[in-house]
C-alpha cells in the first residue's frame, strides 16, 4: 500500500477557503502515478465542450466544481456515511482535451479512462458537455454493454446535427447504443422535457426499448416510485449513472447551456441519487455545468453535492 493518506484535508487543519483546490480536498494522484492502483474511486475532470450546439461553457466546469467542492465535508448529512473512510478516493486531475479537434479529444478521453479501468478504478467524472460520456463509455463498457440511469431534460438520442454531424452533446447515447456500449433494455432516462424539433429521439428510444420517464410522470409519481422503476430496469448488472445538471430546474441550476423549465428542485436533485438502491455502479458523471452562466457558483455547488451523493452510492455498492 502506498504512502498516500487518501483523506481529504480537514477544515480544522486548513480552512476550506485556503490551499490548492482538488475535488473534495482529496489528494491528487496522477493517472500515470504507480499509486493509481491503490485508488478505488477516482474523481476526474473533463474540461471539454466541443460537442455543444448552443451556449458553450462546460469546458470551465471542472475548475469551478473543484472550487465549490471544497464546501463538501467528510460526512453525509442524511445517511451518516463517511465515504472517504470507507474507500480510497483521489482527484486524478483533468483529461487533457484538444480543444481544436473533437475526434482527437474523444480518443484522448477514452485512452485516459482505459488506464483507470485497467487499474480497477471506478471513475466519477465532472464534465464537460454530455458528449464526454460517449468516450468514457468506450472505456468503461469496453468488454460488455452496460445499463444506464440517466438524469436529464433531454434524451441525447438524436442522430445528428446540421445534416451529417454525428458527434454532439445531443447524440452520445444514440452512438453508444449503435456501438454496443449500452444495453438499451437496461437504460432508463428520467426528467425529459422541453420543446422539441420532432419525435426522432423518442421514436428511437421506443424502437430499441429504452425507457423514458418524462417530467410530468416524474412529478405525478414522485421520486421514490420513479427511482424504484429506474433501478429495476438497470437490474443487477454493471450500470453507469449519467447526470446532466439541466435535469434540475433552472431556478436552482441556471449555470448550464440548455435549460428547460419545470424541473426538479435542488432537494429532489439529491433525492434521486439517494434512491439508487442496489445498483452496481461502474462509473458516474455530472456534466453540463457551465460557469459563465452562473458565476455565483450555486450551480457548481449543486453539481459538487450531487457528485458527493454519487460517491456515497458507489461506496455503498462496494468498490473493487
Ligand atoms: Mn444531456
Ligand atoms: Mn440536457
Amino acid at each position: 500500500m502506498s504512502d498516500v493518506d487518501f483523506q481529504p484535508v480537514s477544515g480544522f487543519d486548513l480552512p476550506r477557503f485556503a490551499g490548492i483546490p482538488t475535488f473534495m480536498r482529496l489528494p491528487h494522484v496522477g493517472v500515470d502515478d504507480p499509486r493509481l492502483g491503490d485508488v478505488q474511486i477516482g474523481l476526474v475532470g473533463v474540461p471539454w465542450d466541443s460537442g455543444t450546439t448552443n451556449r458553450p461553457g462546460p469546458r470551465h466546469g471542472p475548475r469551478q466544481l473543484r472550487d465549490l467542492s471544497t464546501m463538501i465535508r467528510a460526512q453525509n448529512g442524511i445517511t451518516g456515511m463517511r465515504p472517504f473512510e470507507a474507500a480510497r478516493c483521489a482527484d486524478l486531475g483533468d483529461v487533457p482535451p484538444n480543444p481544436a479537434d473533437l475526434m482527437d479529444s474523444m480518443d484522448r478521453i477514452t485512452a485516459f479512462y482505459r488506464k483507470l479501468v485497467a487499474a480497477g478504478v471506478i471513475p466519477l467524472t465532472a464534465g464537460g458537455d454530455h458528449l464526454s460520456t460517449l468516450p468514457i463509455l468506450r472505456a468503461v463498457a469496453g468488454k460488455a454493454p452496460v445499463g444506464m440511469i440517466h438524469f436529464d431534460s433531454h434524451t441525447d438520442l438524436f442522430n445528428g446535427y446540421f445534416g451529417g454531424t454525428k458527434y454532439t452533446h445531443g447524440t452520445p447515447f444514440r452512438r453508444a447504443v449503435e456501438e454496443g456500449l449500452l444495453d438499451p433494455k437496461r437504460v432508463c432516462m428520467v426528467g425529459i422535457r422541453g420543446t422539441t424539433y420532432d419525435d426522432e429521439d423518442r421514436d428511437f428510444a421506443d424502437s430499441v426499448g429504452i425507457r423514458v420517464i418524462p417530467i410530468d410522470e416524474f412529478h405525478a409519481r414522485g421520486v421514490e416510485d420513479v427511482m424504484r422503476e429506474a433501478c429495476d430496469i438497470a437490474g443487477d448488472g454493471d450500470t453507469y449513472v449519467s447526470y446532466d445538471i439541466d435535469f434540475v430546474d433552472p431556478a436552482f441550476a441556471p449555470g448550464t447551456g440548455t435549460p428547460e423549465i419545470g424541473g426538479p428542485n435542488s432537494y429532489q436533485a439529491i433525492q434521486v441519487v439517494q434512491h439508487l438502491q442496489e445498483v452496481r455502479i461502474v462509473g458516474a458523471d455530472v456534466v453540463e455545468v457551465s460557469p459563465p452562466f452562473d458565476p455565483s457558483g450555486n450551480t457548481a455547488f449543486l453539481g459538487a453535492s450531487i457528485m458527493f451523493e454519487l460517491l456515497c452510492k458507489i461506496v455503498e455498492a462496494g468498490p473493487k
